[in-house]
């Protein structure tokens, strides 16, 4: 199918993008066009007017930030992202997810702002982004304004963006010390969305309990759920297999999974457990070596770092 016809604008500069999206209020920007344009072709979004952001390479950068996070610019392609060494250094939860949203050449094209804004409940990113404690910067013609990435997502498909605004940038905070993360996902084929994913980022404290806890979770409910009884279940706990389990099982407390033609409401949950505990046994045993009874695993390869432009 074809969409039906639209305006196309092509701006070079990001303050003619946005003044752009300020004239036309029925607008949509187009980044990668990996989800809006067969969203499209399907005609489920007939926007009258497109915005192309692909010539604003001022918002295409990784940097490193001064407090040792790393700054990402809405434009980043997420293959970009995949391979750059200061992701890797800075942000690794980032780098061991990417390789599993979708394919290579939709990476190639695929952006960090457009799957933020896109808010697809099943995409890794947003998930990502609330489990490192991401903050997004907005803007639109009258401003820019941060926002928790936690706050972001309001529902499916649904995010705190106004009419005329943009995801400009996503900023991650320093990894803490004695913190880890990790990522699982189980999906039909490499490469397709997730059945369940779980992103966590754990940190002990001097005592080697557990000090804090963002286990968040996707393809279960209308976005990605942080989940609060997990983080319960962990706090101030030594971080072993009796701690694990209860929070992997705490976990379904804060899902309300869909059944739909992928799998069931019932093999959700079942995975959503399975995929926690193993995912909080990896982060731990990041953080502290692995103690006894704690299965081993090798992380995914994230494939060849080259450096950042
Ligand atoms: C076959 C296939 C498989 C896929 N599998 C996965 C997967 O497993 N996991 C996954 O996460 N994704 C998956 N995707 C989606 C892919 O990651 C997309 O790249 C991503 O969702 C959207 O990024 P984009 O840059 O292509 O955005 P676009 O498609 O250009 O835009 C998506 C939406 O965001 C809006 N938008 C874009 N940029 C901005 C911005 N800076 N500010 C505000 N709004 C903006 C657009 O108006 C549009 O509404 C898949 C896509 C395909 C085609």
């Amino acid at each position: 199918m074809k969409p039906p016809a639209f305006a196309y604008f092509r701006p070079a500069s990001l303050e003619e993008a946005l003044a752009l999206l300020a004239e036309h209020p029925d607008a949509k920007p187009l980044a990668g066009g990996q989800s809006l344009v067969p969203t499209m072709n399907f005609r489920l979004a007939q926007p009258a007017v497109l915005v192309d952001l692909n010539r604003l390479s001022d918002l295409a950068y990784i940097k490193p930030s001064a407090d040792g996070g790393v700054e990402i610019g809405a434009m980043a392609r997420q293959r970009a992202v995949e391979r750059s060494a200061v992701i890797a250094a800075r942000a690794p939860l980032l780098a061991e997810t990417m390789p599993f949203v979708a394919h290579p050449q939709i990476r190639n094209r695929g952006t960090v702002g457009g799957s933020l804004a896109h808010a697809d409940p099943a995409a890794e990113l947003p998930a990502v982004a609330v489990a490192l404690e991401a903050r997004l910067v907005l803007r639109s013609t009258t401003g820019a304004r941060t926002l928790d990435a936690e706050r972001f997502f309001t529902g499916l498909f649904a995010t705190a963006l106004e009419p005329g605004e943009l995801v400009a940038a996503m900023e991650l905070p320093a990894p803490a010390p004695r913190s880890a993360c990790a990522f699982e996902e189980v999906a039909r084929r490499h490469g397709d969305y997730a059945l369940v994913g779980v992103a966590c980022a754990v940190r002990l404290d001097d005592a080697g309990h557990c000090a804090s806890a963002r286990v968040v979770l996707l393809s279960v409910g209308e976005g990605p759920v942080l989940s609060a009884s997990a983080a319960a279940a962990l706090q101030g706990r030594a971080p072993g297999e009796a701690a694990i389990r209860a929070a992997a099982e705490a976990v379904n407390r804060d899902l309300d999974p869909p059944s739909d033609i992928h799998a069931s409401a019932a093999y959700r949950r079942q995975l959503a457990r399975v995929l926690t505990r193993r995912a909080l046994q990896r982060a731990f045993e990041r953080v502290r070596g692995p103690g006894p009874g704690v299965r081993k695993r090798r992380p995914p390869d994230p494939g060849p770092l080259t450096p950042d432009p």
